[in-house]
């Protein structure tokens, strides 16, 4: 049996300027205690500009965070005004990258192809995507959810091996529980996560798919992490309001108790 370290990960969208994000994550540090950060990995994912004072923070003061970014493109330079390069991100030691997220989807018009290509760019900078999936509440209802999470997958790990793959993070985030308060019961996000880990198995194989993490997100908070992260299928979560509040989100990452 391969034992996955639960990632949660604080997606900070475009909230917190650098000054507010140093006194974020010194508050954060301050209210986890260490020991916790033996059975859990936690990544903070701030927006472009408070990076480089993150990263900092974190090398300068030996903190027990790994960095993440929210997005990047998928060419190495170019005219792409307003873009950032993957290479600028493993420049900085990020570790993590989300790709593919809802928003990005929906406000930016990132495809699943754009998606897919993202993920080989972060790959081949050695850095590990955060692959996310989900489905809309009209695609729920009409009995579609399993159709359009999987076909994301299919999309996203597209030309991926199974070596990198077994590494990678999938986060799995119904679009109607981000932001609005409504979360997947936990025996909803524990069948779409096993849903999605058998998907890996049927691409990949029976290793890879016991290796790769699945995270919940979608209203997580300290109140109903316990129960979410107690399913068998679900190896952490990808946390957007709560991750902005210290308290709220130190209670997340404490959610065994
Ligand atoms: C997210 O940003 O991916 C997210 C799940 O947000 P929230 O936790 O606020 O629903």
């Amino acid at each position: 049996m391969t034992t996955r370290t639960p990632l949660i990960s604080g997606n900070w969208k475009m909230n917190l300027n650098h000054f507010e994000a140093i006194q974020t994550v010194q508050k954060l540090h301050y209210l986890v205690p260490k020991q916790v950060f033996e059975g859990v990995e936690v990544s903070i994912h701030p927006p472009f500009t408070d990076i480089r004072s993150i990263q900092t923070l974190i090398e300068s003061e030996d903190l027990d965070f790994s960095l993440g970014a929210q997005h990047c493109h998928f060419e190495d330079s170019g005219a792409f005004t307003g873009e950032v390069s993957p290479a600028f991100l493993a420049k900085l030691n990020t570790k993590y990258v989300i790709c593919g997220h809802s928003e990005r989807r929906e406000v930016f018009g990132e495809t699943d192809e754009m998606v897919s290509k993202k993920v080989l760019a972060i790959l081949k900078y050695e850095m590990t995507p955060i692959l996310c999936c989900g489905e809309t509440l009209d695609e729920r209802e009409a009995g579609d959810m399993e159709a359009k999470v999987l076909g994301q997958i299919e999309a996203g790990l597209a030309g991926v091996s199974n070596e990198q793959i077994a590494s990678l993070v999938i986060a799995y985030e119904p679009i109607w529980a981000i932001g609005t308060g409504k979360t997947a019961t936990a025996e909803d996000a524990q069948a779409a996560c096993a849903a999605v880990r058998g998907k890996v198995r049927e691409m990949a194989d029976d290793a890879t798919a016991d290796s790769v993490r699945i995270q919940y997100g979608g209203s997580v908070k300290g109140g109903n992490a316990p129960e979410l992260m107690s399913q068998p299928d679900i190896d952490g979560a990808l946390v957007g309001g709560a991750s902005l509040d210290p308290d709220e989100f130190a209670r997340v990452i404490q959610f065994a108790g």
